[in-house]
C-alpha cells in the first residue's frame, strides 16, 4: 500500500514552482499554465469546472492537490471607504488586509507575517509579538479575495503593497514567489511599479531581494542619525543607517534610471518631527534618488507617541520640498475601523511574551 504525499496547496507555487511540480508529477508542464489561467483569470477554485482538463487528470488533481485560500473571518467599511477585512490564513493565526479606494485606484496592503517579531516603538503590530510567517498562499490569497470581490463591480486591484502586519524580507521566500504571481501575466499582471514591499531595514534582505526581482521598494527610516533609529526601529542597531544606504544605492541600481525608492518617515511629536531633523534627513538622502512619504503618527493605547500639530506637519514638508524632495503627505484612512498604518493587529496567538508586556502597561495606564 502507498502513503499519500502531503496534499501541494497549488496557490503555493509560483509559475516556476507549478510548472517543475506538472513536470515531475505528470511529466506536463504546460498544464502549468492551463491551471493558471483558471485559477487566476477567470477566478476558478473548482477542480470539476476545468473543462479543459481531463476527468482523469482532474481526479488527480483532486486527490493530491488542493486550492486553499485564507478565511475571512471580518469585514469592515470605514466611513471613508477604506475596507478592512481579518482573515484566518493556513497557521490557524488572523491577520488584516486593508483595501484603500482612492481616485480610481485600488491599493490592496496585505499581511505577510502574523504579527512581527521586529518591535518598533511605535508599532501596534510590534506589540502584538509575532506567531509565524504567512505562506505563499496566504499572501496571494489576500490578493485573490480582494480581487473577486472587486470584480463584481467590474473593479480591480490596481496597487499591493506589502505594508501590512510583518517585515516582508524576514519572510522572503514565501513574499517573493507572491510577488511573482502578482505581476505574473497569468496571475494578476500587475506592473512592477505597483507592487510595493515595505521594509524597517532588513539589509541582508535587500540585497537578496535585488538579486531576485525588481518590484517597488519602500525604506521605512523613521529618523534620520543611528542613536534615534535605534530606538524608534531596534533592527537599526544590527543593520545601522549608513549600510542601510548602501544596501538601497544596490537596490536602486537595479531599477534603472528612471525609477526611485520610497523613504517613508512616520512623524511624531517632539521626538523626530523638528526642522533640525528635516535637515538631517535631507542631507542623508543626497545619495539617494528617492520620494519622502510622511506618514503622521497613528496613535494606538499605550504608545507613548502623539501626532505633531498640522502646521509642524507643513513645516517639515516643507523644508523637504524646499531641499528638493518629492515629499507627499500620506492622509490618514481608516483611522475609525483602526485600519490605518501601524494599527493592525489581527488575533495572533503571541510565542513571545510581548504582547503580555505590553497589555499590562495598556492596563496600568488605564487605571491611572
Ligand atoms: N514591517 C514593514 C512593513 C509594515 S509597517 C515596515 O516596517 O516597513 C508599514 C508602515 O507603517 C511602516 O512604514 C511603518 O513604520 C509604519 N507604521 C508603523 N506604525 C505606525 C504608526 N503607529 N503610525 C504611522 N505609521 C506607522
Ligand atoms: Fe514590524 Fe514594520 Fe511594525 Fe516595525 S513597523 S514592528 S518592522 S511591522
Amino acid at each position: 500500500m502507498s502513503i499519500p504525499g502531503p496534499v501541494v496547496n497549488l496557490f503555493d507555487l509560483n509559475r516556476s514552482e507549478l510548472e517543475d511540480f506538472f513536470e515531475s508529477a505528470v511529466a506536463k508542464s504546460y498544464r502549468a499554465q492551463q491551471i493558471m489561467k483558471w485559477i487566476y483569470h477567470r477566478q476558478e477554485t473548482s477542480f470539476a469546472a476545468m473543462t479543459d482538463i481531463s476527468k482523469a487528470h482532474r481526479a488527480w488533481l483532486l486527490d493530491e492537490t488542493s486550492l486553499t485560500l485564507p478565511e475571512v473571518v471580518t469585514r469592515q467599511i470605514s466611513r471613508d471607504g477604506t475596507i478592512k477585512w481579518v482573515v484566518r490564513v493556513a497557521n490557524g493565526n488572523c491577520v488584516e488586509m486593508v483595501l484603500i479606494p482612492d481616485r480610481g485606484r485600488n491599493t490592496l496592503c496585505v499581511s505577510s507575517q502574523v504579527g512581527c517579531t521586529l518591535d518598533c516603538s511605535f508599532c501596534a503590530t510590534g506589540k502584538q509579538g509575532f506567531n509565524g510567517n504567512l505562506s505563499t498562499a496566504d499572501i496571494i490569497g489576500q490578493v485573490w479575495l480582494v480581487e473577486r470581490e472587486l470584480r463584481k463591480k467590474n473593479e480591480n486591484v490596481s496597487n499591493v503593497v506589502l505594508m501590512g502586519m510583518g517585515e516582508p524580507l524576514l519572510n522572503l521566500k514565501a513574499v517573493l514567489a507572491a510577488t511573482d504571481l502578482m505581476t505574473d501575466d497569468l496571475a494578476f499582471g500587475l506592473s512592477k511599479r505597483r507592487v510595493t514591499i515595505s521594509t524597517s531595514g532588513v539589509v541582508p534582505g535587500i540585497y537578496e531581494l535585488a538579486e531576485h526581482t525588481d518590484v517597488s521598494l519602500a525604506i521605512s527610516l523613521h529618523a534620520p542619525n543611528d542613536a534615534l533609529r535605534n530606538v524608534l526601529v531596534p533592527i537599526n542597531k544590527k543593520y545601522p543607517i549608513a549600510e542601510l544606504m548602501e544596501a538601497c544605492g544596490h537596490y536602486l541600481a537595479g531599477l534603472g534610471e528612471h525609477r526611485t525608492l520610497t523613504i517613508e518617515y512616520t512623524l511624531m511629536r517632539g521626538v523626530n518631527d523638528s526642522l533640525a531633523h528635516a535637515k538631517e534627513l535631507a542631507k542623508l538622502l543626497e545619495v539617494l534618488r528617492c520620494k519622502i512619504n510622511l506618514i503622521p503618527f497613528n496613535p494606538f493605547p499605550a504608545s507613548g507617541y502623539e501626532r505633531p500639530r498640522v502646521a509642524e506637519i507643513r513645516a517639515f514638508q516643507t523644508y523637504l520640498i524646499n531641499a528638493g524632495y518629492t515629499t507627499m503627505l500620506r492622509t490618514t484612512r481608516g483611522s475609525d475601523i483602526d485600519a490605518a498604518c501601524g494599527q493592525l493587529v489581527g488575533r495572533v496567538e503571541d510565542r513571545t511574551r510581548r504582547q503580555k508586556r505590553y497589555l499590562a502597561r495598556v492596563k496600568a495606564q488605564e487605571v491611572a
